[in-house]
């Protein structure tokens, strides 16, 4: 019989709750997770759940340890850049990396998440549908689950509880009720909504697949991710209150004139766009910043519950599975000795997931206002010419993010040295041939240390 340390319960069967329980019962422990909605293999997904996702380094890093990378690989597209989509219909395409291997590869999270769903019932984690969390005795680990068909109530004692139930965690709320619990969250004045652009004639896809498609237009933007079906995976982020507003736009008619008038290459690729908009439920986002995240020896936040981030960076779910890997580390390194386990994962992520938090609100102003500018595009390409003259010491910060797994509080300091260097090399020229290099090698030789280094 496996100890009471051996058991844990996991709250939530989203995209982390499922990779978790798969390393964790590798490692030998037994798992239960407990998720508050049907089981979405075999019922028809909910409106607005049908999203695409950006994994890079971080995430198939931790997929690839749980050894289930190469089994994505059918349902991934990568992408090599941003296409930007004026007004008048011109492409400007900008890359990622600085080369073809760094890319970002779009996923369908409801493809991802029945996979890790598969997977971790493949070695018997037992999932437990329809079966909301109500509350936890934190100190005991005991926490009560309400089946949302029945309405019948079950406590579930087990050595261990963690909280991987999302932005709006039960188990979070559990916790805030201890003392000197520390919370703040913050939503974005920006809700969201998901369309879809259809695929072509045999499922060819009626866009360039591999870019992440922008079409940013100041105060409101429109992104599409391609599918694997030919399909595009849209979100339209737009004020919620405002001129040009969900709350203004409140009609079909007056939602597919600002369609139209917006977005008029992408709107006649859209044949389901008044359905969406009918069907499609308007998204909130949030910041949420918490601490603790563990209570003694028993209870855990992870994911989203510990730390939810603007989606503008596509690193929530890079950033919630590599909290897996550095916990799963953890485990690795001490046993199960929980209470050491909690207190030196949340040491050593909370200032990262704080500044990876920090760095999504940045880069929402940065794809909604900035990527249409020619001296923004004109940074980059300068940017991109220091990454290639000293490649381990000036990295872009969008590639420290994504394609590196330095830690986020790195990337986002070195990123504010680099950007201020930048507006000092771009000041008053704008041909890449102009960099004055001599001040360029003193300014990067005097502010940055090689990366290896770290
Ligand atoms: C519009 C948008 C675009 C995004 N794009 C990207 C991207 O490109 N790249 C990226 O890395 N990230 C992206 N993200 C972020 C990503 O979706 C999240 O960071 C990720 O889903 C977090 O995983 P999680 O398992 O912590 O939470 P979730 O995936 O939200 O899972 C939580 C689970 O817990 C369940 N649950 C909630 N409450 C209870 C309860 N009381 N009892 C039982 N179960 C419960 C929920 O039903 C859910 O299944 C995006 C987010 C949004 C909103």
């Amino acid at each position: 019989m496996p100890s009471a340390s051996d058991t844990v319960t996991i709250v939530g069967a989203g995209l982390t709750g499922p990779l978790l329980a798969i390393s964790l019962v590798q490692r030998g422990f037994r798992v239960t997770i407990y998720e508050r909605r049907p089981d979405p293999r075999r019922v028809r997904l909910s409106a607005g759940r049908s999203i695409n996702l950006a994994i890079s380094v971080r995430g198939i890093h931790a997929l690839r340890e749980a050894g289930l990378w190469e089994s994505m690989r059918d349902i991934i597209i990568p992408m090599k850049g941003r296409m930007m989509h004026s007004l008048s219909g011109e492409l400007t395409f900008q890359p990622y990396g600085k080369n073809e291997t760094e890319v970002i590869n779009s996923i369908s999270r409801a493809d991802l998440n029945a996979a890790l769903m598969n997977e971790a019932e493949k070695r018997a984690v037992k999932i437990h549908f329809d079966e909301r969390c109500r509350g936890l005795d934190l100190h005991s680990g005991i926490a009560r689950f309400r089946n949302e068909q029945t309405a019948s109530e079950t406590d579930v004692d087990s050595g261990v509880i963690i909280g991987a139930d999302g932005a709006s965690s039960a188990v979070r709320l559990a916790m805030h009720k201890l003392n000197r619990f520390n919370l703040s969250q913050r939503y974005l004045d920006y809700g969201y909504k998901e369309l879809t652009i259809a695929a072509g004639p045999d499922a060819k896809h009626v866009l360039e697949p591999n870019a992440l498609h922008i079409w940013p237009r100041g105060s409101h933007m429109l992104i599409a991710l391609p599918n694997v079906e030919g399909t595009f995976a849209c979100i339209l982020f737009l004020p919620f209150e405002g001129k040009t507003s969900f709350t203004n736009l409140d009609s079909e008619t007056k939602f597919l004139e600002f369609f139209e008038s917006n977005f008029p290459d992408a709107a006649p690729l859209m044949p389901q766009l008044r359905e969406n908009f009918r069907d499609n439920p308007t998204g909130s986002m949030v910041t949420v910043k918490c601490s603790p995240w563990h209570v003694d020896a028993k209870s855990l936040l992870i994911g989203d519950a510990a730390h939810a981030i603007v989606p503008f960076f596509g690193q929530g779910m890079n950033c919630a599975f590599e909290d897996c890997t550095a916990l799963l580390e953890l485990i690795d390194r001490h046993g199960p000795e929980w209470a050491t386990i909690f207190s030196e994962f949340e040491r050593l992520r909370k200032a990262n997931t704080d500044a990876i938090a920090d760095l999504a609100l940045e880069n929402f102003i940065e794809m909604r206002d900035r990527v249409a500018d020619p001296r923004f595009l004109f940074k980059k390409k300068v940017e991109l010419a220091l990454e290639a003259k000293y490649p381990r010491l000036f990295v872009p910060k969008y590639a420290m993010v994504t394609f590196q797994r330095i830690p986020y509080s790195v990337a986002l300091s070195r990123g504010r040295v680099q950007d201020a260097m930048l507006s000092e090399l771009c000041q008053s020229i704008d041909r890449i041939q102009d960099i004055d290099w001599q001040k360029a090698e003193s300014m990067i030789h005097r502010q940055l240390t090689p990366l290896e280094q770290l």
